[in-house]
Parts: C-alpha cells; sequence; structure tokens
C-alpha cells in the first residue's frame, strides 16, 4: 500500500514520522519542500504535486491549515482530483469547514474514491507522542481499511458517523476550549489587575469549578510567558469562524462564541495570529498594563 501526506507542518511533520517509522511506504508534498528533509533523509519520497501523489498513492492524508489550503490541494492546478484512481481513500486531517468536506466527499464519490474528514485533538504533543485522538466521518467500511495507518498516529479513533460528522464533533470540542481559554485569559487578566497574585488565582481555579485541559497547561506556558507554537492563534480564530459559519447555516446561534471570535480578531490583528493560541493573555496583558507571570514553572 502507497501512502501519501500532504502538509508537513507541526502536525503533519509528527504524523509522518510515525507513519514511516512504522514501516509504510511514504510519499510526501509541502509548499516547503525543506519541511520534508528529515522525513526524506528517512526513505519517505517526495512528488511535487498533489496530483502526482494521488496518482502514486492509495491513501493520502493531508493535515493543511484550512479550507482554504485544502481547496487548493484538491481543485487547484495539479490537484488531487485530477489523479484520483477508483479505490483511493482520502483523509483530511485539517480541521475544515463542513461545506468543504461535503463538497469534496461528493467529488470524491463520482471518482470511485472514499473521503474520510479525520481531524485530530491532542495537539502537537499528541501528534509528537503518537497519541491522537481521530474523529472521523464518513464511510466505516474505508476507515476500517486504514484503521492501522492511523494507529501509528493515534491511540483512539472515533467514527463519529457520515462525512461531515468527523468535522462537527471537531468544531465542537474547538469552540468549546478556545472560548474557555478566551475567557481564562479575562478572568487571569482581572485578577491580576486586581492585584491578586497569579498563583493564587491558579491554585483557586485548579481546585475549584474552573479545573480544566487548558488550565492545567499554564505553569509550563502563559505563567512563564512561552507562548510558541504549538496551536497558532490564527488556527484557532479560523475554527471558531468556521463553527460561526456553521451555525449561521443551520441557524443556531452563538453569541458567546462571536464574542470570542471578535477577540481572536483582534489579537489577530495585533500581530498575535503566529504565536500559539494562549498568546490571548499577553494581547489582553499589552491592553491593561499587567503580567499573568508566577516564579514557579
Ligand atoms: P502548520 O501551519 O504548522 O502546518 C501546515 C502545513 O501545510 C505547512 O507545512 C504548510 O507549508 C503546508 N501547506 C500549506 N498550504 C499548502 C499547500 N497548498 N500544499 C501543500 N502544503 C501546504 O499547521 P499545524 O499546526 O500543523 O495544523 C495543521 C492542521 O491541524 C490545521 O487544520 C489545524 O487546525 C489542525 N490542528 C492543529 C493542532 C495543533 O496543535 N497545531 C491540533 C489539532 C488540530
Amino acid at each position: 500500500m502507497e501512502i501519501g501526506f500532504i502538509g508537513i507542518g507541526r502536525m503533519g511533520s509528527q504524523m509522518a514520522r510515525h507513519i514511516l517509522e512504522t514501516g509504510y511506504d511514504l510519499t510526501v508534498n509541502d509548499l516547503r519542500k525543506e519541511a520534508a528533509v528529515s522525513l526524506l533523509e528517512k526513505g519517505a519520497k517526495w512528488v511535487d504535486t498533489p496530483r502526482d501523489m494521488a496518482e502514486t498513492c492509495d491513501v493520502v492524508f493531508s493535515s493543511l491549515p484550512g479550507p482554504e489550503e485544502v481547496q487548493k490541494v484538491v481543485y487547484g492546478v495539479d490537484g488531487l482530483i485530477e489523479g484520483w484512481k477508483a479505490g483511493d481513500i482520502y483523509a483530511d486531517m485539517s480541521t475544515n469547514s463542513h461545506d468543504l468536506v461535503v463538497q469534496i466527499a461528493g467529488d470524491a464519490v463520482k471518482k470511485g474514491v472514499s473521503f474520510l474528514d479525520s481531524p485530530v485533538t491532542g495537539g502537537t504533543k499528541g501528534a509528537e507522542e503518537g497519541n491522537l485522538v481521530f474523529i472521523v466521518g464518513g464511510e466505516k467500511a474505508s476507515l476500517v481499511k486504514i484503521e492501522d495507518i492511523l494507529h501509528t498516529m493515534g491511540k483512539k479513533i472515533y467514527h463519529v458517523g457520515d462525512t461531515g460528522s468527523g468535522t462537527v464533533a471537531k468544531l465542537v470540542n474547538n469552540v468549546i476550549s478556545i472560548t474557555s481559554n478566551a475567557i481564562m485569559a479575562e478572568a487571569f487578566v482581572l485578577g491580576v489587575k486586581a492585584g491578586v497574585d497569579p498563583q493564587m488565582l491558579y491554585e483557586v481555579a485548579i481546585n475549584g469549578t474552573a479545573n480544566n485541559w487548558d488550565l492545567e497547561k499554564y505553569p509550563d506556558s502563559v505563567f512563564i510567558g512561552d507562548f510558541e507554537p504549538g496551536f497558532r492563534l490564527s488556527l484557532a480564530s479560523k475554527d471558531v469562524g468556521l463553527a460561526l459559519q456553521l451555525g449561521r447555516k443551520l441557524g443556531v446561534p452563538l453569541p458567546v462564541a462571536s464574542a470570542v471570535d471578535q477577540s481572536y480578531l483582534a489579537a489577530k490583528a495585533a500581530g498575535f495570529g503566529d504565536k500559539q493560541l494562549y498568546s490571548i493573555f499577553e494581547y489582553l496583558e499589552n491592553l491593561v498594563g499587567v503580567r499573568v507571570r508566577t516564579t514557579r514553572k
């Protein structure tokens, strides 16, 4: 089985490495060939275009920033669609738009290709450790065919349902966690501005009802002023936007997410887009002139 991987970024480089190190034949592509150097040194093959990849591979994965890039990879010049052969499987692991994954699945099926929307959760640490969670929509039979490959990159696989359902579940997860980070940033900045020690605010929150997955990460990020990505703020902003788009389409109001969307847009405009999601703290800190830092790592 020939496997292809498009998008050798923070997530993709680690995921592709796990596939390769397990012993599968792997072909890779990215806009930046330099991103693939260490994979090529380990035996991966390079192709110049998604079309070349579709022509030579049976299973193709992608991990791209978002809908704009996935659109180009599938439908652009020398896109995947031009090289698809009946029987191929394409699993997109990007956090993508619901409309686009449904469109791709429809076009794929006309060529006898099975498309799985397969976004992931677990962050760059999960990708590095091969500990990701896959959230998959599409044909169960196709998922079964690629399960062994997914297990090289992750421990848990959820088959959520039909095409698009993986994307819906991922957007629900992300709108919750990204919104939580925005309100935690506001609340911590408020507490520090009011004169309370951030370590004490943390102790109260972590042992109280405010505890959550991201809060536990703050001692090694926010509290020491380390905002290196990780998960870029611009990707988080994209995900909230995708959830709002889905809400608009379905007539579901999301007033809290809409407000949070504006916060992330403002932080992006202020230059935080390529920093870590948690740099929403730094953006707010700058506005009011405090720092949420502790002396303990
Ligand atoms: P990234 O920006 O680090 O990587 C994206 C890669 O895609 C880059 O190497 C870029 O050069 C490449 N690329 C862009 N356009 C391309 C094109 N047209 N053809 C080929 N390659 C192209 O992003 P990332 O952090 O690795 O995230 C990838 C996806 O995974 C995103 O959809 C993100 O929302 C999702 N995600 C990220 C995390 C995280 O913690 N970083 C966690 C879960 C999900």
